[in-house]
């Protein structure tokens, strides 16, 4: 007799939930830490959760042309879509690059628990959207998260085994300052409040469990492709018990 279910990570605390059917432990949209068959001949996991890459990088590094080049070129990847109560720039599409909203919406999110992690960035609040990341995390499909230090660390702290943390270096501080200048994006105020934190920004990196320097995108983008190639390899996130009993 086959048992299907589901091992769900409440506050650490390890819960399992069995299924009478494979089907229903595949919709289960717990905080998944693993789904499992026992029984089968060799007990091996039916799949297994989605990873969080949380990629953060200071402002003009190129996350995001890095990000959408790294989900040209891996399958079962998405880019998670944070809120945001910044002006959007003319070349930001609503929606995509962020949902953007009101503070009044925003304050109504977190006080509805809607989102996972969010922080105050360059005097506008961002933030991760709870469900599409449970539902990810649950379907084996992997994340993406363009987010800082902050909401690295939280992600952290809620998901720890299944959350990659990968931060883009700019070739030089004078680079990307120069950048952020020449886009000419944002007010003169939030371009130097940019400007202040990037030395500062910078500094975290050594909390990451990878660092890519962002000198030539190609060779950067296929960096971070081989991170999440890597990761997907790691027994850790196969969870592969191999019975032969
Ligand atoms: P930007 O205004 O340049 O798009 O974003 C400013 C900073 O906010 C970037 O470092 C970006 O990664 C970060 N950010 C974007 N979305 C989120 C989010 O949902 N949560 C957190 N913590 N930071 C975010």
């Amino acid at each position: 007799m086959k048992r299907y279910g589901v091992r769900s990570d409440a506050g650490r605390t390890l819960i399992e939930r069995d299924f009478a059917h494979q089907a229903d432990a595949a919709e289960a949209p717990d905080l998944l830490v693993e789904r499992f068959t026992e029984g089968s001949e060799f007990d091996v996991p039916v799949s297994r959760a989605g990873l969080i890459f949380s990629i953060s990088a200071p402002s003009g590094t190129g996350k995001s042309t890095v990000a959408e080049l790294v989900l040209g070129r891996v399958q079962n990847l998405v880019r998670s879509v944070s809120l945001n109560t910044r002006k959007k720039r003319s070349t930001e599409v609503d929606g995509v690059d962020y949902t953007f909203i009101s503070r009044e919406e925003f304050d109504r999110n977190v006080k509805e628990g809607n989102l996972i992690e969010f922080a105050e960035v360059y005097g506008s609040l961002r933030g991760t959207p709870k469900r599409p990341l449970q539902l990810n995390q649950s379907q084996g499909i992997d994340t993406i998260c363009i987010i800082e230090w902050n909401g690295t660390r939280r992600l952290k702290s809620i998901f720890e085994r299944t959350v990659v943390s990968i931060y883009l270096m700019p070739p030089s501080i004078d680079i990307v300052k120069q950048r952020i200048v020449a886009r000419a994006q944002d007010s003169s105020e939030e371009i130097a409040r940019r400007l202040a934190n990037i030395e500062e920004e910078v500094k975290f990196a050594s909390e990451y469990d990878y660092c890519v320097v962002n000198d030539d995108l190609a060779e950067c983008v296929s960096n971070v492709v081989s991170i999440i190639k890597a990761e997907r390899c790691r027994v850790r996130t196969q969870k592969m018990e191999i019975g032969f009993g």
